[in-house]
């Protein structure tokens, strides 16, 4: 359960998960974008260390912390995620999300949400894929298809 000092976190606040080690903000955010970097790779639970060399903000202590409190082992070219039950629930995550845009796709429609706009986004009750955006980024392709191509113009 969040309680309300929540949102007073900053970045030296640590955050504890149950049967986790309290861990500072930056590290845990590293663990966590390693673990969805690392599906989207098709390596799951590996972080190599192309995508930590890649990453602007400083990762070594991030790494050290990650690999000292046990979560991460290191391994040729990178770290394996020995905590692995946020990979898991990941991997989950993401196979859920494809079924579901699978299921627009077959229905050919996606499903608006009921509730009343409040910021000009509108997303698939469903999938979650935006229908309707106020900053003329992508939309879901008609008849419940997926993502279209981005129409804004890129700078260059
Ligand atoms: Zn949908």
């Amino acid at each position: 359960m969040a309680d309300a000092d929540d949102a007073e976190l900053d970045d030296t606040s640590f955050i504890e998960f149950e049967g986790m080690p309290a861990l500072s903000r930056s590290t845990f955010q590293l663990h966590s974008f390693a673990i969805i970097n690392s599906i989207k790779d098709g390596r799951p639970g590996f972080v190599s260390d192309d995508y930590l060399n890649a990453i602007a903000a400083e990762t070594t202590t991030a790494a050290v912390e990650l690999e000292a409190a046990g979560m991460w082992e290191r391994r040729d070219g990178g770290y394996f995620i020995v905590a692995d039950e946020m990979v898991k629930m990941a991997i989950n995550f993401n196979e859920q999300s494809n079924r579901k845009q699978d299921e627009c796709a077959q229905r050919g429609a996606h499903l608006p949400p009921d509730e009343s706009r409040k910021s000009g986004w509108v997303v698939c009750d469903h999938c979650g894929t935006p229908l309707e955006r106020p900053d003329g980024g992508p939309v879901a392709l008609p008849n419940g298809g997926p993502l279209g191509p981005d129409t804004r113009k890129e700078e260059s």
